[in-house]
């Protein structure tokens, strides 16, 4: 039942998936799943261990000795936990960021990815963002949106989230970045990043996160529920 009624968000990085996905949840009364953070808590491991993440056998060997989940917040946020310690802070850093679509390429480590994401799912009602949701995790859900935005939108919003936490990163560097990831994401064999057939397209570039929500809610048929958005924004 929940893996039809979930949501599955998609899209390339920064295009303000979470935002929305995190909004969107908390006026459902569904919860907020970032998977990405599943394969950052990968990624993080092989740092740690100081893997080639171009080495398929030792990235899998990885996978399949390491605890990661993530929980749900109280504010509705997610936490990440790898070998039960919480990870949320350092898997969103540069180097993770560069190693993370290398390690996700692999069949079999998106085989272990995608079982543990549709366990939640299968447990509660959820708003899922990542690049598979639509095409393999919730395939059969009927709830699928695809965001975009321009690639120096999205460089900018990365910005402006680091500099929230106190870090300067050049515009160039970021644009580079996710240029980069969004190749490998997208013409990786296995999931690639690309919509779902049956996916709502929303371009984002000039539309705010409130406004992106209000959207998805039109096309949830869910109108009744901007009146509990504009109450929380
Ligand atoms: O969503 P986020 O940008 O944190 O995802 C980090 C990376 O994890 C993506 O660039 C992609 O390589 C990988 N990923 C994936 N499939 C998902 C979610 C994320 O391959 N469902």
């Amino acid at each position: 039942m929940s893996l039809e009624k979930s949501i599955a968000i998609d899209g390339p990085a920064g295009a303000g998936k979470s935002t929305v996905a995190r909004m969107l949840a908390s006026v459902l009364g569904y919860r907020y799943v970032s998977t990405g953070d599943l394969y950052r808590a990968l990624a993080l491991e092989v740092i740690r261990r100081g893997l080639d993440p171009y080495d398929e056998a030792a990235v899998l060997e990885v996978a399949k000795s390491v605890s990661i989940r993530v929980e749900p917040t109280v504010d509705g946020a997610q936490r990440t936990i790898l070998n039960k310690e919480d990870v949320t802070e350092e898997i969103r850093t540069a180097e993770v960021d560069a190693v993370v679509s290398p390690v996700s390429v692999y069949a079999e480590v998106r085989k272990h990815m995608v079982e543990a994401q549709r366990a939640i799912a299968s447990d509660v009602d959820a708003v899922m963002d990542g690049r598979d949701i639509g095409t393999v995790v919730l395939a059969e859900s009927s709830h699928k949106f695809y965001l975009t935005a321009s690639p120096e939108e999205r460089a900018r919003r990365r910005q402006r989230d680091y500099a929230r936490k106190g870090r300067h990163v050049e515009l160039a560097d970021l644009v580079d970045e996710i240029t980069r990831r969004d190749r490998v994401d997208s013409t990786r064999q296995v999931s690639p990043l690309r919509p779902a057939p049956d996916a709502v397209v929303i371009d984002c570039t000039t539309l705010s996160p409130e406004e992106v929500v209000k959207t998805m809610l039109a096309a949830l048929g869910r109108i009744d529920a901007c009146f509990t958005l504009s109450r929380n924004s």
